[in-house]
């Protein structure tokens, strides 16, 4: 490894000090008062290094322990040493000096002793550069010039992120009408779709610093270690009152418990409940904001979403056709491209590329044109960046959607949309989408007001034609032979919505008011045969709807090849 220039001081103050001790050591016989008897735990160690209380710590040539001075006395006290570089790097982390400790009399063993230890010296100083360079990078002010402009698509995002804006501008305004603001966000959804940038850019035009980290750097080998680093974390960015505090990878620390039995939480469980404490620790009018991201919000511990903590959810999706060409334009103000290159077609043909791989996608491209010595990037060079970059996605990427794929699945998912519109007039969708998301196959939301007590039986039975829709649609457009696996889920909810159907509600009139759950053994096979029986005859009638209200069906499967996902009141217009 070569030694850089910046690490020379470093190297030359540990010869320093070795040869300090050395010749002090010669000289005078016994340096250090060879009183060390006292012992100290691991852990109270830890925690007097939290409270700034160590002095110094001695590496001594009895590996298995560490001596170690407090600031209070002068008594040296043993701790164990784990025997690991990690707790270098914690000491170091706390501005802790580190001595290396020679053998009390001069001689040429105590020199060869001395050869390895001066080599660790110089490699945890290097290493502790490293780190604190790392660190710094990390939670230096990084005076952030992002806007939302910057960020192409993610509508509904950002109209989500504007209030916390004006919030961090001005906490006053929201707390002297006795708003409380979320303490913090989290952005969730597949990976390079813009979540850090989003967060940047809620610094930038709020124009706080940026402090970012990632839940990967507080989950350490040592108990301990993470929840100091969220507290200093926090505290830095405490010092410039008004901020935007980033983490990334939230799941790191914030996974759901008792996943992986036997293995220790502890280290886990400390950084979470840090981070949590000083979380409800900083004051409403501070203006400062966490924002959290994370791929997976299903492993994460709903101790993070709680109120007072991560409550405002935003989903932060692949982008549509619409939203791609714009992230495509965007990158490419940059880049000239020649008259060959079609950014709508190009935004076509790039179904679920994230905004990360669209930036990907023009780089590589131009990386092509400078490799032919063009200065012009042409569709050539583009074809070309195509296969690179999928080649770099993730295999369980879903970038090879088949033309007849998205048919389907529009079909399908233009069936649950019109089933929704004709039977449940009066519940909101929010949205209808073709694009696939990290969950499954399609995508399809719907919400039922909330303002009904009670659901009657009437609108049961609509949701579950609904339910079917998507299958009925399949059926009816593509032939029997051709209905796919995309109905599964729709398949298991309906199943248990008819079961609560007959026998839990009673609203069954063959079946008649009876619920068997409590029967041992109960008698199923009859439950069975009804359930089975009611739901095939309520696909009939759902394909019936489907097959007489066929136009529309074709308009909103073709508006959703088109423009991939649709709002609530753009199906209202394509059915009115
Ligand atoms: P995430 O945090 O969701 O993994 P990032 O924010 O790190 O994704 O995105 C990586 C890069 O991809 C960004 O720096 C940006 O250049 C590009 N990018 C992603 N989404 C968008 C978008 N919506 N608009 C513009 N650029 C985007
Ligand atoms: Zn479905």
């Amino acid at each position: 490894m070569p030694i850089k220039r910046k690490h020379i001081k470093y190297v030359i103050a540990v010869l320093l000090i070795v040869i300090v001790l050395l010749t002090v050591n010669l000289f005078m016989g016994s340096y250090f008062p060879p009183n060390s008897k006292k012992t100290l735990s691991y852990n109270d160690f830890i925690a007097y290094m939290d409270e700034n209380q160590v002095a110094e710590v001695i590496a001594g040539e009895n590996v298995s322990f560490l001596e170690v001075r407090l600031t209070a006395s002068d008594t040296l006290y043993k701790v164990p040493n784990p025997q690991s570089p990690a707790i270098y790097d914690l000491i170091l982390a706390h501005d802790i000096p580190l001595v290396y400790e020679t053998s009390k009399s001069g001689s040429a063993v105590q020199l060869l002793i001395l050869i390895p230890l001066l080599g660790m010296a110089v490699y945890f100083t290097l290493k502790k550069s490293k780190t604190a360079l790392i660190r710094n990078a990390a939670k230096n002010k990084s005076a952030v010039s992002l806007m939302l402009n910057d960020v192409a698509g993610n509508t509904e995002a950002k109209a989500m992120v504007e209030d916390m804006i004006a919030f961090i501008k001005d906490p006053d305004k929201y707390v002297n009408v006795g708003a409380h603001m979320p303490r913090g966000i989290l952005f969730y959804g597949p990976p390079g779709t813009g979540k850090t940038l989003m967060a940047k850019a809620i610094a930038g035009e709020a124009g706080v610093p940026f402090y970012a980290c990632s839940g990967s750097d507080f989950m350490q080998t040592y108990v301990g270690v993470g929840a100091s680093r969220v507290r200093e974390l926090f505290q830095t960015a405490k010092k410039s009152e008004k901020a935007v505090i980033f983490i990334d990878e939230i799941d790191a620390i914030g996974k759901k418990r008792g996943k992986q039995p036997g293995a220790s939480h502890d280290e886990r469980d400390q950084t979470l409940n840090a981070l949590l404490t000083e979380m409800s620790g900083f004051h409403e009018r501070d203006g400062v904001v966490v924002i959290a991201a994370t791929n997976r919000l299903d492993t994460l511990d709903e101790a993070l979403t709680r109120p007072g903590r991560f409550d405002r959810l935003i989903e932060i999706a692949l982008p549509d056709v619409n939203a791609r060409q714009k992230i495509l334009e965007l990158h490419a103000a940059s880049k000239p491209l020649d008259e060959t290159v079609d950014m709508e077609a190009l935004a076509k043909s790039t179904v679920s590329f994230s905004g990360a791989m669209l930036e990907n996608l023009l780089n590589e491209a131009a990386i092509f044109a400078a490799n032919e010595n063009q200065d012009r990037i042409a569709q050539t060079h583009i074809d070309k960046a195509f296969f690179t970059v999928i080649a770099g996605a993730e295999k369980s990427d879903t970038s090879f959607i088949s033309e007849q794929d998205r048919k389907i699945t529009a079909y399908h998912e233009a069936g649950h949309a019109l089933l929704t519109r004709l039977l449940l007039p009066d519940s909101y969708i929010s949205k209808v989408t073709i694009i696939p998301s990290t969950r499954g196959a399609g995508g399809f939301s719907l919400s039922i007001p909330k303002d009904t007590l009670y659901m009657t039986k009437q609108k049961m039975l609509a949701n579950m034609k609904v339910l079917l829709a998507g299958r009925a649609s399949e059926e009816v457009i593509f032939g029997r032979d051709q209905i796919t696996t995309g109905a599964g889920n729709d398949i298991e909810k309906v199943s248990a919505h008819m079961v609560d159907y007959i026998s839990a509600y009673g609203m069954d009139d063959e079946f008649g008011i009876f619920n068997s759950r409590h029967l041992q053994p109960s008698p199923d096979a009859d439950l069975l045969t009804l359930c089975r029986s009611k739901i095939n005859a309520i696909y009939q009638e759902t394909k019936a709807e489907v097959t007489e209200n066929l136009v529309s069906l074709h308009l909103l499967a073709s508006a959703l090849l088109e423009k991939e996902s649709l709002s609530g009141s753009e199906i209202d217009q394509i059915l009115i």
